[in-house]
């Protein structure tokens, strides 16, 4: 008989992030084996960072598949749905707040939610430290998954649920993400209440975005007095070149420089931040992206369809990771699920990366200018220098 028609398929998901793990606990509710490979070394031993916007029609959707819906909204912060956009002289041009009772797009620690998923699966189903290098589909239908430290491991069923660089995804599809033209740089705020009221008083309980041109600053608050906040601007990828992304000192300055003329109070998200600043290139694969049916072998999450980062990429993980156990339930073959389960996640994808893209050149205009991007930049020699930053 064949591997891929036992009635409890062996799983392995490659990856503990909120897609991988709503899967696991999905199918480990129903009684299917499963196990998740996971680079991290433990639940702690990076910080998961930020804020999300879970919403009721896809992510909070998949966590009520999960029987975690009420876990969830116990620790969900609705207040954080309020939305403030500022000029970049810090006039306030619009101002959103949900209704009281308005549930539909909750805020929640990204570390919150992983500890939530991470809590509802059965000891030792995550194997940490446990990095895959790379998987084989094999010719009975079954797949093996190569782990980084040189062993290998055959399951009926392995899920590529490992993010945005994807070491699951060429056993399906040679595409690679390509810059999408914006960076984000992140920057960070303790205790913001106390010791940062001018950025406690601009973003409030929930987001904050101020906006000119290709020039965006975005701060969200998260739980414990934390914001977290986005440099975010078009341009070119090596925008810090010439610069030592760990010398705070400089990053700040050339920041500074592409900022000049916006409100001191805006600027403080510049000049006051705790820690460093971290260089977050956005990244997209390229679309439409999609495969053809390799046996045993699947994609979910940002592996499948990272996009820009608008709010939607990890309520996507969620509802494919929920979707694709439901599929591997609901069918008599691995194959017959991944079937139900492609033809349904690959076209919702792909509709949701065009509205992203689109959100994302609405949000961040590329107008035909020839102003340089950072005019204090000194570039080590001028064919170093981005052509986009030239003179
Ligand atoms: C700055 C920023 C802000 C964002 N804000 C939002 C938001 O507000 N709302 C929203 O919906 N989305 C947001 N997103 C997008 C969201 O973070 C992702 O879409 C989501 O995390 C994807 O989930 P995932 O489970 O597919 O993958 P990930 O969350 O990327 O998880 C992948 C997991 O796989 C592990 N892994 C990687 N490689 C390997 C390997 N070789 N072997 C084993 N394990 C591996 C990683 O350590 C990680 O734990 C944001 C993204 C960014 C960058």
């Amino acid at each position: 008989m064949s591997l891929t028609t036992r009635p409890r398929p062996r799983v392995a998901i490659v990856g503990a992030g909120p897609g991988g793990l709503v899967c696991a606990r999905v199918l480990q509710r129903h009684g299917v084996p499963v196990t998740v490979f996971e680079r991290d070394g433990g639940p702690d031993s990076r910080a998961q960072g930020g804020t999300l916007d879970i919403h009721e029609e896809t992510g909070q959707a998949a966590l009520r598949a999960a029987g975690l819906l009420d876990g969830f909204l116990a620790l969900a912060r609705p207040e954080g749905q309020e939305w403030r956009l500022y000029d970049r002289h810090a006039t306030l041009v619009r101002h959103d707040r949900a209704p009281e009772g308005d549930l539909s797009r909750p805020e929640i620690d990204r570390g919150r939610l992983r500890a939530l998923l991470l809590d509802s699966l059965a000891p030792g189903t995550v194997r940490w430290g446990r990095a895959a290098r790379s998987v084989t589909p094999l010719p009975d239908g079954t797949a093996r998954l190569h782990h980084e430290d040189g062993t290998a491991e055959e399951f009926d069923l392995v899920v590529g649920a490992d993010g945005a660089w994807s070491r699951v995804r060429p056993a399906l599809s040679g595409a690679r993400p390509a810059y999408s033209g914006v960076t984000m740089v992140e920057v960070r705020f303790e205790d913001v209440d106390r010791r940062h009221p001018g950025i406690a008083r601009l973003v409030g309980d929930g987001t904050m975005s101020a906006k000119a041109g290709r020039d965006s600053l975005v701060l969200q608050r998260n739980s414990d007095g934390h914001v977290r906040g986005y440099v975010v601007f078009r341009g070119p990828e090596d925008w810090h070149a010439g610069l030592d992304l760990a010398d705070t000192g400089s990053v700040r300055t050339r920041l500074l420089a592409r900022y000049e003329g916006w409100d001191e109070s805006l600027l403080a998200l510049l000049r006051d931040n705790d820690g460093d600043f971290v260089n977050r290139p956005v990244h997209v694969l390229p679309l439409p992206h999609t495969w053809p049916r390799v046996p045993g072998v699947t994609l979910l999450g940002d592996a499948a369809h990272v996009m820009p980062p608008v709010g939607t990429g990890a309520n996507l993980a969620l509802l494919d990771g929920a979707d694709l156990a439901r599929a591997v339930l609901d069918h008599p073959t691995v194959e017959a699920a991944l079937d139900a389960y492609e033809n349904v996640m690959l076209p919702r994808a792909h509709t949701h990366a065009q509205t992203a893209a689109h959100m994302l050149a609405d949000l961040i205009p590329d107008p035909d200018t020839d102003a340089p991007l950072f005019p204090d930049a000194v570039w080590p020699t001028d064919a170093a220098r981005p052509e986009s930053a030239r003179r």
